[in-house]
């Protein structure tokens, strides 16, 4: 195993972009792949696909892997008279979650600016009693970039865009930052195809977009791709915490890469499972079976797409997903490494 690649999955998950915004990731994305396959485009909604021609004469297996390039963030919608920021959800953060966050404002000059996410109510010094107690949604916090109103109208519009302002971090045997939903599956995905010799069928890598409101980009790309099989890169709850019952968490972190058995949008194909699952044990690869009742992942759109595809889903464990504080055990990812690449390796 080679040593974790820290430098490349920082640069992954510091990157912002939300769906239809994924420029940054994009380009890097694009550099990584180049490294490894024969072909890398960009198809019409901005999917990157790296192509990597399988060995073998005569008809190949066309396989597919997805991880989506994209992270939850917001959209500007409007500019009020005191240059402050309203903003709508792209991908569902925990309203919960957002006060008093860092964030950086993407501007359509091309600027990144630092801001303050707030909660539009009084500060709680002049707050009666009972109404902290009130449930906010995201339209009702806004961003505050510390200027005048003048100079906010000058750099910022309409349709710029919001994501938080964190870094990578190790913590423990652990890593986490903004956005492990879903560089970490980009991270794995370039990761493994590095220990990929000599493939026999032909393997289409793919940074999907648009995957957190709605799988698009996994749908588009595997249209015109046309995969016999498809195998989705994604993180998923690992509720091992506080307040959830044992046979609620999903999965727990340092347990192992996720073999997924079904989840809101997709049923995995059953032989996949079978496939992944007596890999996972002959090569003593640390693994958990994982069954998600609500959420899902491209493998949802690539299944559908056509007259359907064999698809299954390999899944990081992530506590406090869609949190600033996205955590993954660094030994679940590279569970997870290994897995794909030896099983990319037997096609
Ligand atoms: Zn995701």
């Amino acid at each position: 195993m080679a040593k974790f690649n820290h430098k490349l999955l920082k640069e992954l998950t510091d990157a912002s972009g939300i769906a239809g915004f994924e420029d940054e990731i994009q380009v890097i994305c694009t550099r990584e792949l180049k490294k490894l396959c024969k072909t890398v485009t960009k198809d019409p909604m901005g999917s990157i696909i790296g192509f990597k021609p399988g060995s073998k004469k005569g008809k190949k297996l066309k396989i597919m892997l997805a991880a989506h390039m994209d992270e939850i963030g917001f959209i500007i919608n409007y500019v009020d008279d005191n240059g402050f920021l309203r903003i709508l959800p792209f991908g569902g953060f925990d309203p919960r979650a957002l006060m008093c966050q860092r964030v950086w404002v993407i501007t359509q000059k091309g600027e990144k600016l630092s801001g303050l996410l707030n909660l539009g109510t009084k500060p709680i010094h002049l707050m009666p009693p009972g109404e902290t107690a009130k449930e906010s949604t995201v339209p009702d916090y806004y961003v505050d970039l510390g200027m005048p109103e003048k100079e906010v109208k000058k750099k910022v519009e309409i349709g710029d865009f919001v994501t938080m302002n964190r870094e990578y971090m190790q913590i423990g045997d652990c890593v986490t930052n903004k956005s492990m939903d879903d560089r970490v599956g980009v991270f794995l995905m370039i990761e493994a195809l590095k220990n990929v010799k000599n493939n026999q069928n032909d393997i289409y890598a793919v940074g999907t977009v648009q995957e957190e409101i709605g799988l698009r980009g996994a749908i588009t790309s595997s249209h015109g791709i046309e995969p016999d099989i498809a195998v989705a890169l994604d993180i998923t709850l690992a509720a091992d915490i506080i307040g959830t019952e044992p046979h609620q968490q999903i999965a727990r972190l340092r347990e192992g890469i996720t073999i997924k058995i079904s989840d809101g949008a997709s049923i995995s194909d059953r032989g996949l499972v079978q496939e992944f699952k007596k890999i996972a044990k002959s090569k003593k690869i640390k693994h958990q079976m994982e069954i998600l009742p609500r959420g899902g992942t491209d493998a949802g759109g690539i299944q559908r797409s056509r007259s359907g595809c064999r698809v299954i889903t390999l899944s990081i464990p992530t506590r406090y997903g869609h949190t600033v504080n996205e955590i993954c055990a660094i030994n679940d990812v590279t569970a997870g490494i290994d897995l794909l690449a030896e099983w990319l390796n037997k096609y």
